[in-house]
C-alpha cells in the first residue's frame, strides 16, 4: 500500500475512537475544541508529504515543544545540563509534585514539568527573559517565519498555572533553578502555547529523523544531539505511558495536552497526528492507535 492509501486507511480505522476520553479541560480555549477532530501527517526524509483529516489545522502543541527547548537548552548549555535534571523515565504524572521532592529536587527527566522548567532555566540564562530561541528554531526547522504562540492560551496558561508555579518555586528551594521562577514559568507557559499543524511539527521535527538537518538542509543541531533527543523521547516522551506506547507504537514520541503527538522513524520519516480526547497518561486516544496502526501496516519502526 501507498502511504497516502495507508493514511486513508487508519483515519477510517481510528473513527470510532475519535471523540474518545477527556479534552483538556484546564483553561477555556483548551476546553473549547471541538473533540471530533483528528488529523495525520507523515513526512519521509525524502521531503515526501502524506496528510489525512484536519492534518492542517494549528493546534496548542502543548508539551511537544518541551523538545524544542531541549535541542536549545543542550546547544547553549552543553551536558552541564544534566548535573540539575536526569534522564530516567517517570512513572508518575508529568506534573507531580511528590515525585519532584523524592527525586530531591532534580526532577526525573526534561520531558515532565519540573524537567522542563530547569531546561527553561537553562535557555534563560543564556538569553534573556524570553525564549525567542526556541521560536528561532522551530521557525529555521519549518522554514515558516509566521509561526508563533496562540496568545490567548498563553495568557490563560500564565493565569492558571498554579501547579506549575509550585513546582518552579520548589526547584528554587531546592537551588536547582538559578533565575527567577515565575519568568521561567511565564516563558514555560509561551512555549506550551505554540500554534502548529500536523504537516508543520512534521516538517520541524525533521531534523529528528535526519541527524539534526531542516528540510532546507540547514543543520539545526548535531547528529549526536539527535540521537539523544530521539532517546529521551522514546524513553520519557509519553511520561507514565513510554513503555505501554512502545509496546504498541514503537517510536521515539512526544505528545502533548492539546490533543498532538509527534513521533520519530530516525532515518525515514516524522509523523504527527492530532486528537484532542486524551487517555488517563494525558496522551490522545486516537492519536495513539493512529501512530500504533501506521508502524503496523507500514511494518517500520526503530525496534
Ligand atoms: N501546559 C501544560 C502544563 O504545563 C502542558 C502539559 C502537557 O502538554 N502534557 O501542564
Amino acid at each position: 500500500m501507498d502511504t497516502g492509501s495507508v493514511l486513508s486507511t487508519i483515519a477510517a480505522e481510528v473513527q470510532p475512537l475519535v471523540g474518545q476520553g477527556a479534552v483538556a479541560s484546564y483553561i477555556p480555549p483548551l476546553a473549547a475544541i471541538d473533540p471530533a477532530r483528528f488529523g495525520l501527517a507523515v513526512r519521509a526524509t525524502d521531503g515526501a508529504e502524506h496528510a489525512v483529516g484536519d492534518a492542517t489545522e494549528r493546534f496548542s502543541i502543548q508539551s511537544i515543544a518541551k523538545v524544542l527547548s531541549l535541542a536549545v537548552a543542550m546547544d547553549l548549555e552543553g551536558d552541564t545540563l544534566w548535573a540539575r535534571v536526569g534522564r530516567e523515565p517517570s512513572g508518575t504524572a508529568f506534573n507531580s509534585l511528590v515525585q519532584l521532592e523524592a527525586d530531591g529536587g532534580v526532577p526525573r527527566n526534561p520531558m515532565i514539568n519540573a524537567g522542563a522548567l530547569v531546561v527553561m532555566d537553562a535557555v534563560l540564562a543564556h538569553t534573556g527573559p524570553d525564549a525567542t530561541p526556541v521560536l528561532d528554531l522551530v521557525r529555521a526547522a519549518t522554514d515558516d517565519a509566521t509561526l508563533t504562540v496562540d496568545g490567548a492560551v498563553a495568557e490563560a496558561e500564565i493565569a492558571t498555572a498554579h501547579r506549575t508555579r509550585a513546582l518552579a518555586h520548589y526547584l528554587k528551594a531546592f537551588g536547582t533553578l538559578r533565575g527567577d521562577p515565575d519568568t521561567v514559568v511565564e516563558a514555560y507557559c509561551r512555549l506550551c502555547a505554540l500554534s502548529m499543524s500536523c504537516v508543520e511539527l512534521c516538517r520541524a521535527f525533521t531534523f529528528l529523523a535526519t541527524g539534526g538537518h531542516a528540510p532546507s538542509g540547514q543543520q539545526v543541531i548535531s547528529t549526536r544531539q539527535a540521537k539523544r533527543l530521539n532517546a529521551i523521547m522514546l524513553t520519557c516522551g509519553v511520561y507514565d505511558e513510554a513503555g505501554d506506547f512502545a509496546y504498541r507504537v514503537g517510536l521515539p514520541a512526544k505528545s502533548g495536552v492539546g490533543g498532538g503527538i509527534v513521533a520519530v522513524m530516525p532515518g525515514e520519516f516524522v509523523a504527527a497526528t492530532w486528537s484532542p480526547g486524551l487517555g488517563p497518561r494525558g496522551n490522545s486516544v486516537a492519536g495513539t492507535m493512529a501512530l500504533e496502526l501506521l508502524t503496523t501496516y507500514t511494518g517500520r519502526s526503530v525496534f
